[in-house]
């Protein structure tokens, strides 16, 4: 279908009722111009964790199918207000849930992975000249329960139904003009990017930038379907695009500086130093279905050693759980957790080609009295724990001492 649209809305941009009529006059506006319109939403702002604190209130630890089922509803409604909104413009819409998409996903509740998508349903509603207005961030299990694809999950939706739908790009319409050098609510001189390339975004998605899903980004890596992140507000919006990387793009040493707060570091004291101890540890936590940032082991003394690691802080309780399951048989004599870390980062493809960039950062942050906690590294990124309360001040000052406020040179690479 080459009139096809894919786009989806976040959250702030459906707010409220007269977000949701601007929204819909600008796809009304579309649908006349002779486009075929598939519209993904997300649940109005604030509504997830709204729904989350409810079912928290009951239950300290709610099973994970019933916070699927809860969750899922936000997104409904969204959907639904969205299409009569449309109707009440004359636009023909339809609204459908993940399960009516045809969006099938495994059975891991709260975090589940698309395995596939029905689309004949949705074809056959747009050859009727319809807009398809779906419920992001949920879909159906094997079981037909219904899942939903993690925080920040109607990204990946949209993506995944642009790539079924063999849409040319997938629009991601937020509240801020496309991808920028830095959180924009943070820092306000970072410079919006006009492309940056899928490994870089996988980089800053996974490092906090939570403007896109990570998983949204794999998928539109590995599919190679182009994505526009761009304002629902203003028309004008240029937006950013992520493409596959390409000889003409700008390659800055760093592109950008990303904070993450929501990490927590534990360290297991005293395990025995001798093989397999490691294996384990981040064997239980895999087990799980948990995933492990960085690790550090200390070195040994007497025979026994410390291993830290950190993850994401809502993993927190169930990975101590689980260190505290294996304790006695790994040897461990305490068990230490730290949530007020944060994670901050830079990013850049040009990196690859230019040594110094980790020491500067170090450099910026020890000149600001900050002290790194722990370090990792990627081709393309420098990260470091530091306490939570300097996060801010470290994210500001990287932001300015790697220039970021100002268009980079363009930077050769090395053949
Ligand atoms: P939506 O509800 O549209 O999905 P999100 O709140 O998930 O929107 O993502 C948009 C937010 O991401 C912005 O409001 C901004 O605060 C935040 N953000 C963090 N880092 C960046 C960045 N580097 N560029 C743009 N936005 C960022
Ligand atoms: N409503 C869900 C969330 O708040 C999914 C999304 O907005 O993409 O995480
Ligand atoms: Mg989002």
């Amino acid at each position: 279908m080459d009139n096809l649209i894919v786009q989806k809305y976040g959250g702030t941009s459906v707010g409220t009722l007269d977000r949701i009529k601007a929204v819909a006059e600008k796809i009304a506006r579309l649908q006349r111009s002779g486009k075929s319109i598939v519209v993904v939403v997300s649940a109005m702002a604030g509504e997830t964790d709204k729904l989350l604190a409810m079912a928290e209130k009951l239950v300290d630890k709610p099973e994970r199918r019933e916070i699927d089922l809860l969750l899922s509803s936000g997104e409904r409604i969204s959907c639904a207000l969205l299409s009569l909104a449309l109707q009440a413009l004359g636009c023909p819409a339809e609204a459908m849930t993940g399960r009516q998409i045809g969006m099938r996903t495994d059975d891991a509740h709260t975090r589940a992975r698309i395995i596939s998508i029905d689309v004949t349903k949705a074809v056959k509603k747009l050859k009727e000249n319809k807009v398809i207005v779906v419920a992001g961030f949920q879909g159906i299990n094997e079981e037909g329960d219904v899942t939903t694809l993690g925080r920040g999950g109607s990204d990946t939706s949209a993506v995944a139904l642009a790539v079924a739908l063999k849409a040319k790009q997938c629009e991601i319409l937020t509240d801020v003009d496309g991808v920028f050098t830095a959180d924009p609510n943070i820092v306000p001189e970072a410079r919006k990017l006009d492309v940056v390339s899928f490994d870089e975004m996988l980089e800053m998605a996974s490092l906090g930038a939570k403007v896109l899903q990570i998983r949204c980004v794999e998928f539109a890596k590995k599919y190679n379907m182009p994505l526009l992140v761009k304002s629902s507000f203003d028309d004008q919006s240029q937006g950013t695009l992520i493409c596959e990387e390409n000889k003409d793009m700008e390659q800055p040493i760093v592109s950008g500086v990303m904070r993450d707060d929501k990490q927590a570091k534990i360290t297991v004291k005293g395990v025995v130093d001798k093989p397999g101890i490691a294996s384990e540890i981040f064997s239980a936590l895999a087990k799980a279905g948990l995933s492990v940032d960085m690790i550090i082991q200390n070195i040994s003394e007497e025979g026994h050693t410390d291993i830290s690691f950190t993850l994401a802080s809502g993993d927190c309780d169930e990975a101590i759980a689980i260190m505290e399951a294996i304790a006695s048989k790994i040897g461990v004599q305490e068990i230490i957790s730290d949530r007020k870390i944060s994670k901050i980062s830079i990013v850049g493809a040009g990196m690859r080609s230019h040594s110094g960039v980790a020491a500067k950062m170090f450099k910026s942050l020890s000149a600001e009295k900050v002290n790194i906690l722990m370090i990792s590294t990627s081709e393309i990124k420098v990260s470091c724990i530091i306490e939570k309360k300097h996060s801010k001040l470290a994210v500001q000052k990287l932001h300015s001492v790697f220039k970021l406020d100002k268009k980079p040179r363009k930077v050769t690479q090395k053949s």
